[in-house]
């Protein structure tokens, strides 16, 4: 379960995006959003609902179509405010992989059927050698007995699992999480941020929208702190959390702290 297309330059640019633009009718969601992640680095994106971060993961992922701005992903790059070819879009979104906040999975499938639908419906790779990676990343998130189960029998932090093995099958460069744990109970969070943090370890690149500040401390690079539809401030985890310079960051983190 390692990333794909590894290369030894450690400190190649896997995501640029510049100057993403988004609204929806009159409500300017993001303003400029710029964003840069280096391979094998991890980026948590936090900030208040509504600050357009599931907007910007969306848009990463081609599920909502900027009205301006860059992304690249490895050797693809889209230029929103130029073309919409749909191509480059299919490309683009061939890069990466979300892991969605209710997990998402299809109910009439089972466990496996779920996984296989990207890699051997939309990437037309052989069902058998998919099956077999699928088997294995099962048994590392301890799912392998559930692969012919239903969603609905399983519990939300195995659906999470599941969603997380989803976006691992598809080889992505870059791994996207929009609020992993925020739909489970609270005795189920462990077991995912394990996963995540041994993906982490493993050098995934990856841009998680959390708010488990202690999580994104321990496993994030850098955090990128977002108010408004734009990136109020970035830096260090362990600088941002612990002196942020921005007052927004400031009040933010203090008012999330006190949630907790
Ligand atoms: P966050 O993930 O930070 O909570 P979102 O990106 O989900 O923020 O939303 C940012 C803003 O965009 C919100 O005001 C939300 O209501 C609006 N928004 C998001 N998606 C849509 C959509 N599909 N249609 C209309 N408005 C949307
Ligand atoms: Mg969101």
């Amino acid at each position: 379960m390692s990333p794909t297309d590894s290369q030894p330059q450690a400190a190649e640019v896997v995501l640029q995006v510049s100057g993403l633009h988004k609204a929806f009718g009159s409500n300017e969601v993001l303003k400029g959003v710029d964003l840069e992640v280096r391979r094998g680095s991890v980026v948590a994106l936090i900030g208040p609902s509504g600050s357009g971060k599931t907007t910007v993961l969306r848009s990463l992922n081609g599920l909502e179509t900027p009205d301006g701005g860059t992304v690249t992903i490895g050797a693809t790059t889209v230029d929103f405010s130029a073309s919409r070819g749909k191509r480059e879009l299919d490309q683009l979104r061939d890069r990466s992989a979300m892991v969605f906040q209710h997990y998402n999975l299809f109910p009439h499938m089972t466990v496996l059927q779920n996984i296989l639908e990207g890699p051997v419906q939309v990437q037309k790779r052989p069902r058998a050698e998919v099956s077999a990676e699928a088997e294995v990343l099962l048994d590392r998130v301890g799912l392998l007995a559930k692969k012919d189960a239903y969603p609905f029998e399983l519990s939300g932090g195995q659906q999470q699992r599941v969603g997380i093995v989803r976006a691992l099958a598809l080889k992505p460069q870059l791994l996207l999480f929009d609020e992993p744990t925020s739909a489970l109970d609270p005795e189920l969070v462990g077991d995912v941020l394990a996963v995540i943090k041994e993906l982490a370890e493993e050098r995934w690149t990856m841009v998680i929208v959390t708010h488990e500040l202690a999580f994104a401390r321990q496993t994030a690079d850098e955090v990128v702190f977002m108010d408004g539809g734009v990136i109020v401030e970035r830096g260090p985890a362990a600088q941002l959390l612990s002196a942020p310079r921005e007052p927004r960051t400031q009040q933010f983190l203090q008012r999330v702290l006190h949630n907790y």
